[in-house]
Order: C-alpha cells, then structure tokens, then sequence
C-alpha cells in the first residue's frame, strides 16, 4: 500500500501517523522527495482501512498494490480448484450441468425432471425450496418438505443435489444436501457466510444483483477464511439500465474471475435472461467464455410453473442446449 503525504503535513502529524501504522504490524518506507513524500507499507495491510486513511487531513491519496482478497486469489494458489460433489466434478477442465427447476413443487415435478435432465446429461439436479420472493404474497417454496423432495429425487436418480439457504438457522436442514447455494440476494450476508465457512459443504455463491467482482470474491474470501474451500462462483447477471432482458449476463467476469480467483466459475443464463429463447444462446457463450458449469432452469410444465416460468426451458429444450454446449466443450479443447 502506497500513501501519498500532503506537503502542509507538520513534523508531528507525520510522525504521529508513523507511529500509528507502525502499531497496525506493517513497517512503513518512507520516500522524502523533493515535492512528495510517500509512504511505502510493507506487510499484511489487510487490516489497514483505506478509507480511514484517506479521510485524514494529511493524507492526499492511497493506493492498494495487492488484492484484498488473499486465499481465493490465484496468485497464491496458481492450480485450479477442482470442486467435488458425489460424481460430479467442477473445474480444471471438469464442466457441470446443473439443470432442475426454480422451485420444488411436488413429488412428480421434481422426480419428472430430475429423471429428464439426468438422460440429457445434467451433472447435478436444481430446486428451491427457501424461495427468496420479491413479493411475500409470492410462493415462498415448500421450505423443509421441499428439500426431502430433493432428497428422493437424488435417491432416484442419483444426481447430487443444489438448493438455496436464505438463513444459518436452517442449516441443520441441509445435512444431506450436495451443495448450498447462497442466492445473489444473500451474497453479503456476512454472518451466513461465515456460517457456511465453518461447514465443510460445497458452496455455490452466486454474484449479487448490483455488486462488483471484488465483492463477490470478498465473500468467497469470507467462506474460504472460515476454512471451507468448496466454493463456486456464480455468474448469474446483474442490473443494468437494459429492460428486455431481466438482468444483463456479464460474461466478461468469466475470464476475469477465472484470472483473478483459482474457483470455478458457473454461469446462470436462465436469471441472467429471465427469458427461455435467450437461454440457449447465453449457455452456449457462457461454455465458450471457459466458464466451468451452468445452472439452467428446466421445468416439466414452464407455463404452470409457481416461479420463474418464463425463463424455464422444457425437457426438450433442455436436451438440445445440453447437447450443443456438448458440441462447443469440443470446439474450444
Ligand atoms: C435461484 O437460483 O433460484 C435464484 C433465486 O437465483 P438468484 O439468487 O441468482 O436470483
Ligand atoms: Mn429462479
């Protein structure tokens, strides 16, 4: 970290800041130069808050060298993580399918397409049962009943299971799900993620509707401090000025997570759409862009379906966009 002095800095002001950071463990290099004086901190300055520094009176500019985030960053981890769940794996070079629809609704719904998708070559089986609703009058998910539902469906047809937890106090709920998704809309809930650090479950966690890259790997960052390491990260667009689409894909966090950060990278063109025709096209750039997996909601019966059914592909739908993205894995090997 880089701080920058103001030239009407007094003798004790500056010594004073000296002394203070040199109680936050770093040592300090200073740079007297004929117009500037900078100062140099060497060490971990993740404890050192920039925006403190830059409110002080005496201080012009700071600049972070290193990334915030350290054990998700590839620079200190040049090898990709490889995330296992059951058979499936996801990453250095393994691509997941995970197909299934936004909500558990019945019996029949969830065995009808965990059984569909499974044929088409879906790797892991989708379903909400906490449903985060923009509205409360909304379907808010079968909550526990909907993930024994899940869990017969696994036992059906073997297919691991993904579903959303909305809060750690239903984590005992979740003993015997494959992977925890924590939705865009809880990608900051500290103390959840914190929570999910502590297991040793793997993690699908999904990018906020308006938050940064930096932030989305400060919440990995979150998970993998607590020591659970399973974690994939989840592109699923975000809110832009655009309105056709429900969210804008940002496929550029693709390659730029996987540079940044040693996870995988999912991407979620059903929520990042929120239209079934565009689902096809944005899985397709999604596999090309190197993405390690995508999450695509399939539906038995898209126009009855109690969330999310314009964005839902049938099961026919879903075979041939399996299909095709089969085609461009090839392409790009
Ligand atoms: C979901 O996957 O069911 C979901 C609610 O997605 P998101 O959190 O991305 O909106
Ligand atoms: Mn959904």
């Amino acid at each position: 970290m880089i701080i920058a002095i103001k030239n009407s800095t007094s003798k004790e002001q500056f010594e004073n800041l000296i002394a203070w950071l040199e109680t936050r463990n770093v040592s300090v290099h200073i740079s007297k130069g004929e117009y500037q004086t900078v100062l140099g901190l060497i060490g971990d300055t993740r404890n050192i808050d920039v925006e403190l520094l830059e409110g002080l009176d005496i201080v012009q500019k700071v600049t972070r060298i290193t990334d915030p985030f350290k054990n998700v960053n590839r620079k200190f981890h040049p090898d990709d993580t490889i995330v296992s769940v059951g058979d499936a794996l996801v990453g250095g070079g393994n691509f997941a399918i995970i197909a299934g629809p936004c909500s558990v609704e019945s019996e029949e719904q969830i065995i009808a397409v965990a059984k569909s998708v499974k044929q088409s070559g879906a790797t892991m089986l989708r379903g909400g049962a906490f449903k985060p609703r923009t509205s409360p009058y909304d379907f808010q998910g079968l909550r526990a009943e909907g993930i024994e539902l899940l869990l017969e469906a696994k036992k059906e047809t073997g297919l691991p299971i993904v579903t959303e937890i909305m809060d750690a106090s239903h984590l005992h709920l979740f003993e015997e799900v494959d992977v925890i998704q924590v939705g865009a809309r809880n990608m900051q809930n500290f103390e959840l993620l914190k929570e999910l650090g502590r297991t040793k479950k793997p993690i699908l966690l999904k990018r906020g509707l308006a938050n940064t890259l930096k932030e989305l790997l400060m919440s990995a960052e979150y998970i993998i401090a607590g020591g659970n390491e399973n974690i994939m990260l989840c592109e699923r667009g975000i809110r832009t000025f655009e309105t056709y689409t429900r969210n804008t894909l940002d496929l550029s966090a693709v390659p730029m997570l996987k540079e940044l950060s040693h996870l995988p990278v999912v991407v979620d063109p059903s929520h990042a759409s929120g239209i079934s025709r565009l689902v096809k096209p944005m899985a397709l750039a999604a596999a090309a862009s190197g993405a390690d997996g995508l999450m695509i909601e399939v539906h038995n019966d898209p126009v009855h379906a109690l969330c999310d059914g314009a964005q839902s592909l049938t099961p026919e739908q879903f075979d041939d966009v399996a299909r095709c993205v089969n085609k461009v894995l090839e392409a790009i090997k």
